[in-house]
């Protein structure tokens, strides 16, 4: 049975904030930022605690990717970004989750890494959170 580690806040709030979860499998949870500073800025997480994706049995990191791949395919529809970016870090906290960020030719640092910048945070109301969360899940479900 897949494990959570006890230390890792990851582990711990694979569904919070309840809020922003838009996505379930048996392998994920998919997820907005609350900092929407990129119009869907969102995460995929695996439900256990792993750290590297090639210690995943290949069955494991096939749907992990497809989850991925199905939410990035997702957030695509309904944002309409210039490019997509997949980011795989664990530098924070070692638990393998995406990010998945949409880009857009119009963001301060397109062309680069997010990382590369400073940029200000951009929190939504409960209301606004909660219409992405709908057209996500509705995208999802088609
Ligand atoms: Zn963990």
């Amino acid at each position: 049975m897949p494990k959570l580690k006890e230390d890792c806040w990851i582990c711990k709030s694979l569904h919070d904030p309840a809020h922003l979860v838009f996505f379930e499998s048996p392998t994920s949870v998919g997820k907005l930022n609350p900092d929407q500073f990129f119009k869907g800025y969102s995460f995929v997480t695996l439900k256990w605690h792993s750290e590297e994706l090639y210690q995943l049995s290949d069955k494991d990191r096939k749907s992990f990717l497809e989850d991925m791949s199905r939410v990035a395919r997702a957030l695509s529809e309904v944002f309409n970004p210039d490019k997509m970016n997949y980011e795989l870090l664990g530098n924070g906290m070692p638990h393998l989750h995406w990010h998945l960020i949409p880009r857009y030719k119009t963001d301060p640092l397109w062309g680069r890494p997010i990382w590369t910048g400073t940029r200000q945070r951009k929190r939504f109301s409960r209301e606004d959170y909660q219409r992405v969360v709908d057209r996500i899940r509705a995208t999802l479900g088609k």
